[in-house]
């Protein structure tokens, strides 16, 4: 079974498939480590104390298993796993179901990213920007921890297609309660920011997975457990 979809990608198409088969590889580790919720020092850091755990699993588990989902534009009936589209200029005119231009939300002066889902479809958008990016970093992606703060470049993860790609599969599963660019609060980017959240923005903050997914793919020496306030 399919687990997500290509369309309109041309010349890229293989590339991306190979990288989105990759980025399912790359979740494993994290997944089988979210079996033990509080007791991983990784996962108690990222996802805080508290009943995290089931959570956790599910939106692991749907982004590998491929698990459809419903009510998402332009067939809510049909059950749909995620839409991966590059962007071109003609992408509005061809998809009439869409509410903006993904090509306008590309380019400067919005430029929102390199790939961002469209909200209520079953479409992530990747932009032409996208391809400028390596796929996967060749050193290690997490940073180590020192007296309980990260260290390490904030945003450095999302200068990867593979990274970018899971964090907007986390943005499909989670759907309408995931934290996002224009909610309140807005979704958090930069790694302390990520670990200072609360459970619950924990849970709904793409980032978070993307950095727990990132550090359990390589190892992590001195991580602390998290701070209780
Ligand atoms: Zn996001």
């Amino acid at each position: 079974m399919p687990r997500f979809r290509v369309e309109e990608c041309g010349e890229y198409t293989a590339e991306l498939k190979q990288t989105l088969a990759e980025a399912l590889l790359v979740l494993e580790p994290a997944l089988h480590d979210a079996q033990f919720g509080n007791k991983s020092a990784v996962f108690s850091a990222i996802f805080k104390l508290g009943d995290t755990k089931e959570f956790v699993q599910d939106i692991l588990t749907k982004i590998f298993s491929g698990t459809r989902m419903i009510d998402l534009q332009p067939n809510p009936y049909i059950p749909t796993i995620p839409t991966f589209a590059c962007v071109t200029p003609y992408t509005w005119h061809k998809n009439k179901f869409l509410k903006a231009d993904p090509y306008a939300l590309c380019m400067p002066p919005l430029g929102i990213g390199q790939a961002f889902i469209m909200q209520g479809t079953s479409y992530i958008y990747l932009c032409p920007s996208f391809w400028t990016r390596p796929p996967w970093p060749s050193f290690p992606d997490c940073p180590s921890v020192w007296k309980n703060r990260w260290v390490g470049p904030g945003q450095y993860l999302s200068n990867y297609q593979g990274y970018l790609l899971i964090h907007e599969m986390v943005h499909f599963y989670l759907g309408g309660s995931s934290l996002g660019l224009s909610q309140n609060p807005p979704e958090v980017y930069e790694f302390n920011g990520c670990v200072g959240l609360g459970t619950y923005d924990s849970l709904h903050n793409p980032q978070n997975y993307q950095n727990y997914v990132a550090c359990k793919t390589r190892t992590v020496i001195n991580m602390l457990p998290p701070e209780t306030s």
